[in-house]
Formats: C-alpha cells, sequence, structure tokens
C-alpha cells in the first residue's frame, strides 16, 4: 500500500490503459479521480466497483480534455473532491490514420488538442499543488510513436514527440521540488483504440481480425506480444514508489522491442 494517502488523476481512465493504471494505483492505495466518456451507468458501476474492491475513494469527472478549460476543470474537480492531486496521468489519447497530404485539418486539430495540449495544461494545473506539497509524480503516456514514425499517422506521431519533449522540460524545472517527470511509451497495447485500427485494416485489406493482430505486431515488434495495461499499471506503480525517486526525464519504453531496432 505504498500509495494511501496519495490522491491520483488518470486521464481517460474510463478504458484501455488509463483504467488498467487507474485499478495498479487503487490497489496501492491511492485514492482515484477517474476520468473519460462513455456510459453514465457504466462509469458509475465501474467507480463504485473500484472504490469497493480496493477500499479507496473513487470520483470521476467526465471533462473534455480537448479543451484547456476542462483539463483546468478535472484537476480542480480533483483537489476539490479529493484534497490534492499528486499523482497525475496524462493517458487520454485519441488516433487518426491519413497521409499527410490528405489529413483532414480538424482531425490534426484534435489529435494535438487532446495527445499534446491537455498533457502541458494537466502538468500547469497541477505542478504548483505539487510544488507546495514538496511531493509528487508525473506520468506522461507518450508511446513508441513518441520516439520513431510510422506512416500515416502524422498528428499522434508529433503529438507524441512533443510529450516526450515537454515531460524533459518540466522533469529539469522540477529537479528539486521533490517531483518528478518520466514518460512512458508503450508499443502495441490491445484496447478499443488499437482494435479499431485492427478492425479498419481487416476490412480494407479483405483479412481476418485475428490475421491483422498478427501482422501488426510483427511490421513493428521482434516480439509478436501484446503490452497489457496491468504490466503499464506496474511500471506507472513503479515510478510513483520511493525507489523510483531519482527517476527523472526519463522515456520509459515497453514496447516488445520495437524501438531497440
Ligand atoms: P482507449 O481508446 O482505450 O482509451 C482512451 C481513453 O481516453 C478513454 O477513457 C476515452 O474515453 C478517453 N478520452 C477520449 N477522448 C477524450 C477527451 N476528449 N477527454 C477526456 N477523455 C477522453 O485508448 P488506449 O489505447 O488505452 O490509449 C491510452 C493512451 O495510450 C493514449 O494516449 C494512447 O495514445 C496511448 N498509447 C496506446 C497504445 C496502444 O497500443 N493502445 C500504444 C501506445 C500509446
Amino acid at each position: 500500500m505504498a500509495l494511501k494517502g496519495k490522491v491520483a488523476v488518470v486521464t481517460g481512465s474510463t478504458s484501455g490503459i488509463g483504467l488498467g493504471i487507474a485499478r495498479a494505483l487503487a490497489a496501492e492505495g491511492a485514492d482515484i479521480m477517474l476520468n473519460g466518456f462513455g456510459d453514465g451507468a457504466a462509469i458509475e458501476a465501474l467507480r463504485a466497483g473500484m472504490a469497493a474492491e480496493f477500499g479507496v475513494r473513487v470520483a470521476y469527472d467526465g471533462a473534455d480534455l480537448s479543451k484547456a478549460e476542462g483539463v483546468a476543470g478535472l484537476i480542480g474537480a480533483a483537489e476539490a473532491e479529493l484534497g490534492a492531486v499528486d499523482v497525475l496521468v496524462n493517458n487520454a489519447g485519441i488516433q487518426f490514420v491519413a497521409p499527410v497530404d490528405e489529413f483532414p485539418n480538424e482531425k490534426w486539430e484534435q489529435v494535438i488538442a487532446l495527445n499534446l495540449s491537455a498533457v502541458f495544461y494537466g502538468m500547469k494545473a497541477a505542478i504548483p499543488g505539487m510544488k507546495a506539497r514538496g511531493w509528487g509524480r508525473i506520468i506522461n503516456i507518450a508511446s513508441a510513436h513518441g520516439l520513431v514514425a510510422s506512416a500515416g499517422k502524422v498528428a499522434y506521431v508529433a503529438a507524441k514527440h512533443g510529450v516526450v519533449g515537454a515531460t524533459k522540460v518540466a522533469a529539469l524545472e522540477l529537479a528539486n521540488a521533490g517531483v518528478t517527470v518520466n514518460a512512458i511509451c508503450p508499443g502495441w497495447v490491445l484496447t478499443p483504440l488499437v482494435q479499431k485500427q485492427i478492425e479498419d485494416r481487416a476490412k480494407a485489406n479483405g483479412t481476418t481480425v485475428e490475421e491483422e493482430k498478427i501482422k501488426l505486431l510483427s511490421e513493428k515488434q521482434p516480439m509478436h506480444k501484446f503490452t497489457t495495461p496491468e504490466h503499464l499499471g506496474a511500471l506507472a506503480v513503479f515510478l510513483c514508489s520511493d525507489g523510483a525517486e531519482t527517476m527523472t526525464g526519463v522515456v520509459h519504453s515497453m514496447d516488445g522491442g520495437w524501438v531497440a531496432q
């Protein structure tokens, strides 16, 4: 229960990686502010279920983080309802795939707003409280695409490279404030975000979803295995621990060897 008494905000935690990280932090005793979209009744069941399973306080705020006010509102709501923001996991993200010359402007704006600008606004809003308390952990979920590119993903790759840069800047600024700032760069994780890409590819290529899963993995990863939200949750817990006190400004790949090539 290394995080008992701490409060963690995990953006985009109604699904996928964010949910896995929120559950892992709750299992260590952290109170949790959930965020993300979805069916109201399903989210309430998730919130109440997590609170009961882990014996921690769990709140939910459905702020749209593609807007600066939404991000500041989420941090403010966590401070008001749970008392502080000790851990911030900037995880919410979306994807859109098209060649640069066909990429719709509004899709560029949407991906940059959520995948990059929300990370900046989140850190900006949470840092003053962390500094005042002399302790904080910021974990930005970037991607293998924060380090290398793939065709068709101009906005996503630009945003994730930006997240890696912003992580390093914040880490330098907070080096003696008791606050660490790190990025996690997952490879393929089988979440709704990736499932949709696989289904789109199967449709486009006239193949099955199972065939596309193997193709997708083997195109990028030497290891033909999906990383899971639970693997990423375990890394996030370590980054929040005392053992990781001097680990800051680091990009942590968990990607089946993707960027080792
Ligand atoms: P997901 O689609 O399963 O979950 C995304 C979450 O973000 C959901 O809770 C959704 O409701 C929320 N969300 C979407 N738009 C939002 C908005 N405007 N405001 C607030 N919340 C919003 O996705 P995932 O695969 O779990 O991805 C999570 C993060 O991990 C993203 O930043 C993604 O880029 C990154 N990532 C994913 C993979 C992968 O293979 N799945 C790999 C590398 C990085």
